[in-house]
This record gives structure tokens, C-alpha cells and sequence, in this order.
């Protein structure tokens, strides 16, 4: 017999859980797309997006893509053949961002880490330091890396580059956790700001955001890597839906896109969404912490201040992963994020954007039902920890 019934719970890091209202906005006809309500929209996305990064000054683009055409945007659109830029590693997006702008020609420098902790704060400021002749063109970091669940404090990475007046262009990968993570685009000194739709945003996959403070906008003047597509000049100045996409607009997503913001402002803005989401995840450290022993689960970041509130990667020890996650799904329908990147043996969890304590809870639940089944270690009930955990704010 199997328990498995029903709607599949799926606690990935992304695509994340969709709202239904988000889902129902875009069940609907094709509109005209060159005048009537769609045009509206896609204007008024222009005008409400700067808010979701917490920008004012900062420029959206738009991008009919998944998080890798928006890194291929900005990318296009910043920087020419020959720049020399730094990548700080803390798992595996950042250098992957990296990895693209090589393949333009950019020239890609790397600060290693570890892939257990965040990006080494002394280790980037001495590397700044050394950069007398200024040939940093630009900073790549990502705000959560989704395969070792690190996030990293942009806010200090910021501060490093302000005290040595530094002008390289600070790139933010925020695909993971925007809407999750607390991020402030213009009080950190960001000057491009990345994100996808079906993280955080909770809007199916397809379409990606950047987000080009005036610094950035400066550098696409003498960016020699721009292409076609992702060119941002019609873009800039659209004067029709079909030059804000170069090309037909996405309809459904648009539509979608609106939902989850109206979602978000009901819910009191990112702040909410935020305290909601620490809240969520300190539910979810609890069970790990109180899962962990020596030879079974344990935590890949070990710096509490150091783990994102949208991605938790589990080190699973003498346990095997791909039984655990195997027997969760076909024994009782959770679906888990399987470990990626070089941090070895690992699940991850999942818990960005549309997510509440029942979802939290089920999941938790289940992972404990299954590592119970599989006679694995357990220092004791995470459950009990996580309930306690969010009891708290009932
Ligand atoms: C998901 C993710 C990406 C890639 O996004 P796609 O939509 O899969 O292209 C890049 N960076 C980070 C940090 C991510 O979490």
C-alpha cells in the first residue's frame, strides 16, 4: 500500500508553490495586444516592479526568459570583450554567471570558497585593496546560492567596495530568494539586480527581471557585448508593448505577475513577507538542528547568520539521500530538492514565496515519517522543535 494521494506537496527550491490566484489570472483568452487592458498592464508592471528590489533610481527590464536570460541580459548590457570581473564564489550560481560572461569574452576571476559558508568578507576587501590600477570592471555575487543555501551579506560586500571608492559594477544574482531574503537594491549600493519569476515571486517560469541603477545604465553607453535581443535601447524607451519585449508580450505572465504583487501588497509588503519567511525558515532550522547527530543530518551552512530564509541544503551523513527523497515520494507524495553542486551527499528544502505552516509542517513531517522508516539517526523530534517553533507566533 502506498499513502501517496492527492496533490503532490513539492518543496523544491523553485519552481516554487504557485498561488491559485496567481494560477486563475492566467487562465484567460489571448487580449489585443496593442492597445485595451494589457497595454495597462505592462506599463503599470514597469511602474511597481522598482519596489520589489527596493529601488528607486534603478531601471526594470523585463525578459522573456528563465533566471539565465536575465543573467545573459545583464551581462549584455554592462560589460565589453577584455573586462576583467570577480566572481566570489559561494556555491554554484555565481560562477556559472560567471561562466557566461566568459564565454563573451570577459575576462573571469574568481574568489574561492569553501561551499559552507558565505563569501569571505576580508578575503574580497584585501582583493579590492590590491586593485589599485582599478581593473575590476564589475562584482558577481548571488545574494542566496540555491545549492549550498548560503547567503551572503551584500550589505558589507557594498560596504567594502564604498570605503575603497571602488567603481566596479556591484552584479547581484538574486533568482533564489528575492521576496525572501531581505534585499535593499539602492541603500546597498547595487547596481544590477537579477531575478526570475517562479522563485519568491511566485509566478511560473518565464519570465526574468533585471534591475539597472544609474551606474548601470551609464555602462550600457560603451557595453560592446550587446546582441539583439537582449538589447535594452527599445526597451528603455518603449513606446509600445512590442518594443518593452522586443517582441509579443508574455500575456499570461503578465497577468500573473500582477497577482502575486497585489498578493504581496496584501499581505503588508515585502517587510510582511519577509518576517514571514524568517519566521518559516527558523521553523525549519529548528528541525534540523534537532534532527542532527554525528553520523545523520546536519546543516551545510554552519553560520546561523549565514543561511537563507528561502533554501535549506541538508548534509545527510550515512543516510542516502536519494532513498530518503525516493520513499517521501512514492510513499507518501513530498517531493524534495535533490542535492546539487559539489557539497556531497545532501536534500534540500525548499520554502520560498507562497508558503505557510501547514506546508512547512507537512513537509517536515513527512521527512521525519520517512527517516523513522529508514531506521535513520535522529537526535530527536525536529517536528516537535518546528511546532514549538511557530507556536510561537500563533
Ligand atoms: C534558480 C537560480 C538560477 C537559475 O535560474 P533559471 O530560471 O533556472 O535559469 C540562477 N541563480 C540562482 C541563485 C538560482 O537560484
Amino acid at each position: 500500500m502506498s499513502l501517496r494521494y492527492g496533490r503532490e506537496m513539492v518543496s523544491i527550491p523553485g519552481p516554487s508553490t504557485m498561488p491559485d490566484r496567481v494560477l486563475s489570472a492566467m487562465n484567460r483568452a489571448m487580449p489585443n495586444i496593442y492597445e485595451g487592458e494589457l497595454v495597462d498592464l505592462a506599463f503599470e508592471m514597469v511602474e511597481r516592479l522598482p519596489s520589489v528590489a527596493r529601488t528607486t533610481t534603478g531601471k526594470p527590464f523585463m525578459i522573456i526568459s528563465n533566471g539565465h536570460g536575465a543573467w545573459q541580459m545583464a551581462i549584455n548590457n554592462t560589460l565589453s570583450r577584455g573586462d576583467h570581473v570577480l566572481v566570489l564564489e559561494s556555491g554554484r550560481f555565481a560562477p556559472a554567471w560567471g561562466a557566461m560572461a566568459a564565454k563573451g569574452g570577459v575576462e573571469v576571476e574568481t574568489l574561492p570558497c569553501d561551499l559552507r559558508s558565505a563569501v569571505d568578507l576580508d578575503a574580497f576587501a584585501a582583493r579590492v585593496e590590491q586593485d589599485r590600477e582599478r581593473q575590476l570592471k564589475a562584482i558577481l555575487v548571488v545574494l542566496t546560492d540555491t545549492a549550498t543555501s548560503v547567503m551572503n551579506d551584500i550589505e558589507a560586500i557594498g560596504k567594502v567596495l564604498r570605503d575603497a571608492d571602488h567603481p566596479a559594477l556591484f552584479m547581484v544574482d538574486c533568482i533564489a530568494s528575492l521576496g525572501c531574503d531581505v534585499f535593499e537594491m539602492d541603500a546597498w549600493g547595487v547596481d544590477i539586480t537579477v531575478a526570475g519569476s517562479q522563485k519568491g515571486l511566485m509566478v511560473p517560469p518565464g519570465l526574468g527581471f533585471v534591475w539597472a541603477s544609474p551606474r548601470a545604465l551609464a555602462a550600457y553607453e560603451s557595453a560592446d557585448l550587446k546582441d539583439g535581443y537582449t538589447d535594452w535601447a527599445p526597451r528603455m524607451k518603449p513606446n509600445a508593448v512590442y518594443e518593452l519585449f522586443a517582441g509579443t508580450p508574455p500575456i499570461q505572465h503578465l497577468f500573473g505577475l500582477r497577482e502575486a504583487l497585489d498578493i504581496i501588497d496584501e499581505e503588508g509588503g515585502l517587510d510582511a513577507v519577509w518576517a514571514r519567511h524568517a519566521a518559516l525558515a527558523g521553523a525549519i532550522h529548528a528541525a534540523i538542528d534537532t534532527w542532527s547527530t554525528d553520523d545523520g543530518l546536519s546543516f551545510n551552512i554552519t553560520d546561523t547568520a549565514a543561511r537563507s530564509n528561502a533554501v535549506t541544503a541538508v548534509l545527510t551523513g550515512s543516510i542516502d539521500p536519494v532513498e530518503l527523497r525516493g520513499r517521501a515520494q512514492e510513499g507518501a507524495g513530498l517531493v524534495l530538492g535533490l542535492g546539487i553542486g559539489e557539497i556531497g551527499e545532501a536534500f534540500r528544502i525548499g520554502h520560498m514565496g507562497h508558503l505557510n505552516p501547514p506546508h512547512v509542517l507537512g513537509t517536515l513531517g513527512t521527512i521525519e515519517a520517512t527517516l523513522q522508516a529508514m531506521d535513520a539517526p535522529m537526535g530527536g523530534s525536529g517536528v516537535a522543535a518546528a511546532a514549538a517553533h511557530i507556536g510561537r507566533f500563533l
